[in-house]
Order: C-alpha cells, then structure tokens, then sequence
C-alpha cells in the first residue's frame, strides 16, 4: 500500500468473557488465560502527515476525553515514538483520538489507541509492515494491545500477549454500564493479591465451556460460562458495582460481570430487543454514569476507507 498524507483508523473496545490470572511472575506480571472479545464500541485515531519536524502531537475528542493525557503518556503517542525509533522515521504526525471508549473502564481504550496507531502511522510513513511484524511492536506497548489489533475473538496468554483466534459463532448483545471513575488496573491486581493466599493460586486456564458455548453461538450457554477473577477485587475496591450487577440481573440480563479490571459493568442479553430494553432501565437506574450497548466480535484495528486517501 502506497503512504498517505492522512490515516484514519477505528479501532474496538474489547471485553474479557472469561479471566483467569494465576500468581505474579518475579517480574510482577500476573500470568493470565483469557478470552477476549472485540465489541462494536470504537475510538477513531486520525494521523496526519508532519514533514517538517519529527514531532508527535496528539489531541483528544469525544464522550471521553477528560482525563487522557496529551503527553509522551498517551500510548498512542508511544506506539508513534516506538515507529519512529525502531524504523528510523525523520517525520512526525499530528494524532487526533475521538474517544468513545471509556477511559480506565477495563476496555482496553488505551490499548486500542495504541493499535490504531501502530496501523495508521505504518500506512502513514509507507513503513510496510507485516502484521507479525506489528503484533510483535504491539505486546512491546501493552498485554492488550495485540488483542485489539487482530480483534474477533480470541484467546490471550502470558500478560495476555499472545493472541491465538478462537472460533466464535454468531452475534452477542452487550449492554455496558459506565461507572464515574475509572478503576487502576495495576491497584485491582494489587487488591487480588491481598485477597487469595499466594500459594493455592493455579495457574491461569480458560473454561472449556466457555469455548465451547463460543462455538455454539448460544447466548444463554455463554451466559453460565462467563467468569472474571479480578471481579472480586474490583468489587473489594468499588462495592457499589455490585448494585450495579445486580439491577441488569434483576432486568432481564442472561449474565452480569465487572469487565476487565472495571469499573465498567457488562452485561449479556438475550437478543438486540433485551440489550435495548436493559439499557433503557439501566439509564434510568441512576447507578452509572452512561449506558451503551455494543454487539461482539466486531475485527481489530482497520483503516476507514473513504478517508485514506487524498
Ligand atoms: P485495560 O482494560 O487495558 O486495563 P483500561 O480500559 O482500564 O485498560 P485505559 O482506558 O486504557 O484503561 O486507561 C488507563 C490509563 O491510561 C488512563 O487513566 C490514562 O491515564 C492512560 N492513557 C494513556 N493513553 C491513553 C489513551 N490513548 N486513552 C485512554 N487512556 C490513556
């Protein structure tokens, strides 16, 4: 593909429907076993050509953009950076991020940014980088990060870094409750260690009926396969999700899970009727923030189309 002077890429949200975190290494990650799914709820990042410096800018839109640091901090402006000194680029790129994805919510937001920019800047620069290629770039930036390139659904082990695809069949309807605040994914593993002695924990494994319900596209056999270790600690950390998990129960969710490390409450129904109807109650509950609903697997990191080239 030949450069262009300006990339935008919509990259998804992702949900775990099954996490299993076993003790931490010596080098404090936690090993996990995890089912991730790629849901319709998306962040676009927008890259525009910079040759007159080597400058990396970003700024940030959208429902969520309180928050996101415009810094070296931004992941997206890290996975620019880690293009242009592994590859030797001597020109820049002015990111814009429309978020919509919440922020510290347990959805990969940042991780996804960084995808997103690791295809659009590849794109951008004419770099013609292979997908292995940047899916060994993306785990250097973040366990999630792989993930949201490839998108689907899929199976996540070591940090959740390597992603092998899992056979998902049909749609399933999420409706997600956003808390105010975010939770810290490293305080959330650093509560679950205080909560289980270190020398009973296994190590990490995915449910075979969770990969088997994948593959019978039954949502309400996926609705007793769903489990999250960090659910727990998250509700030690914010007991008030636990109302939260409760209502979508109470009005008519087949399932109900912390997604992630949280706050952001997950919840599966039983067809697009139940997830509206859900999210209507859900947004007049007064427990959250915000309510959307979002269909899974959608793919990973992808260029838009109509605004690649000029
Ligand atoms: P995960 O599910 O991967 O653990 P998360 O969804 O809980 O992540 P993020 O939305 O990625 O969390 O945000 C975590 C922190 O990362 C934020 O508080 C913010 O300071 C920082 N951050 C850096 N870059 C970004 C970005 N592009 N978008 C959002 N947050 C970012």
């Amino acid at each position: 593909m030949p450069p262009s002077a300006e990339v935008t890429v919509r990259a998804p949200a992702k949900i775990n429907l099954g996490l299993s975190v076993g003790p931490p290494r010596p080098d404090g990650f936690h090993p996990v076993a995890t089912v991730y799914q790629a849901v319709a709820l998306y962040d676009d990042v927008t890259a525009v050509l910079r040759d007159d410096d080597g400058e990396v800018s970003v700024e940030i839109s959208g429902d969520f953009a309180d928050g996101v640091p415009t810094d070296e901090t931004n992941l997206a402006v890290r996975a620019a950076q880690l293009l242009q000194a592994e590859y030797d680029v001597d020109e820049g790129v002015d990111l814009t991020i429309r978020k919509t994805i919440p922020v510290a919510g347990g959805m990969a937001g940042g991780s996804t940014d960084a995808a997103a920019t690791l295809v659009a800047c590849n794109r951008l620069w004419g770099l013609q980088l292979t997908q292995t290629e940047l899916q060994h770039h993306a785990a250097e930036l973040g366990s999630d990060v792989p993930f949201c390139l490839v998108g689907h659904t899929a199976l996540g082990q070591g940090r959740g870094e390597q992603v092998t695809e899992v056979m998902s069949r049909g749609t399933f309807h999420w409706v997600f409750a956003i808390a105010d605040g975010g939770l810290s994914t490293p305080e959330v593993y650093g509560q679950l260690d205080r909560m289980r002695p270190l020398r009973r924990v296994e190590p990490p494994q995915v449910r075979p009926e969770l990969l088997s319900a994948l593959l019978s596209g039954s949502a309400a056999a996926l609705a007793v396969a769903l489990s999250n270790d960090l659910q727990a600690a998250a509700l030690a950390l914010r007991p008030e999700l636990g109302d939260t998990l409760q209502f979508g129960l109470d009005h008519g969710a087949l399932a109900a899970q912390i997604s992630g490390s949280g706050p952001t409450c997950l919840f599966l129904a039983a067809d697009s009727r139940n997830a509206v109807d859900l999210a209507v109650d859900l947004a007049e509950s007064g427990l959250c923030r915000m309510v959307r609903q979002a269909e899974g697997p959608v793919p990973g990191a992808r260029i838009l189309p109509a605004i690649v080239s000029r």
